[in-house]
This record gives C-alpha cells, sequence and structure tokens, in this order.
C-alpha cells in the first residue's frame, strides 16, 4: 500500500518563506548591507544597540554636533586646534552649498561624518521603506561627498522604533546613538552645565553659539578629568 507523502508541510514551508520574502524587502539587504555575511538571507538584519552613554572605566566624554546648518570658522578652529575627535551627524542638506567646511574638519582633524539621515524626519512616522531612504540615503550621500561612510545613526529628535534598529544595520550603522547631556544653547542663557563622567556622550548643533557651547564642554571635561574619545571606537559591532 502505497502512502501518499503528506501534502501539507510543502505548501505550508513554501508559503511561509513567501511571506518571508514579502516581508524582507530586498534592497534592503542588498546595497545598503554594511558587509554580506553579516546579514544572512531571508532575515532581518540584526537589530543594532541603542547608546545613551557607554560604560567605560576610560576618563573620556563624547562630544558629538549635529545637523551642520552653520559654519562657524571659530568652531571648526576649536575643534582643529584641540584635535577633538567629534562626531558629526551630518545632514546632506547642510553640506550641499558648502562642503569645504566639513571637508577641512574631516580631512585635517580626528571627527567623522555621521548618519543623521536625509531630511531630519520622526523616523517613528515612517514605515521600513520610508526609514530605508532617510537613512541608506544619507550614508550614501556621505560615501559620495567624504568618501567615509558613517558608522553610527542619531535618528533626528532621538526617535526610533525597532524598525529604525534594523535600519541601522542594513544601512551600515553599528548603533543607534542618543545622548546623555544636550548641552546645546537654544534659548539667550547656556544650559547649566552637568558634572560630566566617563562615558556621557555630549549632544550639541552647529549653531550661532556652537563654538562658545564647544569651548564650555571641553573646559568642563577637563575640569572633571575627561578628554574626548572618538564615538566609532567605543560603540562595539
Ligand atoms: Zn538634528
Amino acid at each position: 500500500m502505497s502512502s501518499p507523502r503528506p501534502p501539507r508541510p510543502r505548501p505550508r514551508r513554501r508559503a511561509l518563506r513567501a511571506a518571508l520574502a514579502a516581508l524582507v524587502p530586498v534592497s534592503l539587504l542588498g546595497t545598503c548591507a554594511g558587509s554580506a555575511h553579516a546579514v544572512p538571507k531571508a532575515a532581518w538584519p540584526e537589530p543594532v544597540a541603542v547608546v545613551s552613554r557607554v560604560e567605560t572605566t576610560d576618563p573620556v566624554v563624547f562630544v558629538t554636533l549635529d545637523d551642520g546648518w552653520n559654519h562657524d570658522p571659530a568652531a571648526a578652529k576649536l575643534l582643529l586646534d584641540r584635535r577633538v575627535p567629534a562626531s558629526l551627524f551630518l545632514l546632506p542638506g547642510a553640506y550641499a552649498y558648502d562642503s569645504g567646511y566639513f571637508h577641512t574638519l574631516l580631512d585635517q582633524g580626528p571627527s567623522r561624518v555621521e548618519n543623521h539621515t536625509v531630511s531630519h524626519p520622526d523616523l517613528t512616522a515612517l514605515d521600513a521603506a520610508g526609514q530605508k531612504a532617510e537613512v541608506c540615503g544619507a550614508r550614501e550621500a556621505h560615501l559620495a561627498e567624504f568618501g567615509d561612510g558613517p558608522r553610527l545613526l542619531r535618528p533626528p529628535y532621538g526617535a526610533y522604533d525597532a524598525t529604525t534598529r534594523t535600519t541601522a544595520r542594513a544601512c551600515g550603522a553599528k548603533a543607534v546613538v542618543t545622548w546623555t547631556h544636550d548641552l546645546t544653547t537654544w534659548g539667550t542663557d547656556p544650559v547649566p552645565m552637568p558634572r560630566l563622567k566617563a562615558g556621557d556622550i555630549v549632544l550639541l548643533h552647529f549653531n550661532g553659539t556652537v563654538e562658545q557651547d564647544l569651548r564650555r564642554v571641553l573646559d568642563a571635561a577637563e575640569a572633571a578629568g575627561l578628554r574626548p574619545a572618538p564615538l566609532r571606537g567605543y560603540v562595539g559591532e
């Protein structure tokens, strides 16, 4: 008596594979992947970690500067003179009209360009394709302009969701980075300076007070016995 093979598992597996394939945007795994072996096919990229401060006993603090609209020569001079390894989370639009400012910072100093999306949206309001366009788009723009791919993603407003963490991986980032202290002066008075601790991530912006803000942070770090260090080197894969 022949016992026909149970017909159900195969179609089920096929259906499952088809469902998975539909879920995984193939392009997400292609050109934007940091490295092919790190992103197994038919699976979501593993979500990256979210880092708001670094656990370390090294006497270090991390200086990060966002957006890039104000190209203050005094701030650039300060960064270069003090050899500050800042993480620059730039928007492509903020260097489109004057890339020389950032070329100088990146080529002549230890700062690095990082990912802050293309158009500064709240990523949590976008679907996977929308997030990918913003994050991979910024990576491609940075690569084209500076020849250096970002390794860290700072989501605008610090707003991220589970999709952001997988998108970051697919677009070559090894962490989503928020911050410990936002010390940007937005109004007339500077934010009261907290006691900086080892591993703190400080957020500043390229705004009208960037040089003064930067100077205050560097002075506070020095007073606390901390030196600015490159964030990329302290954030794991
Ligand atoms: Zn921003």
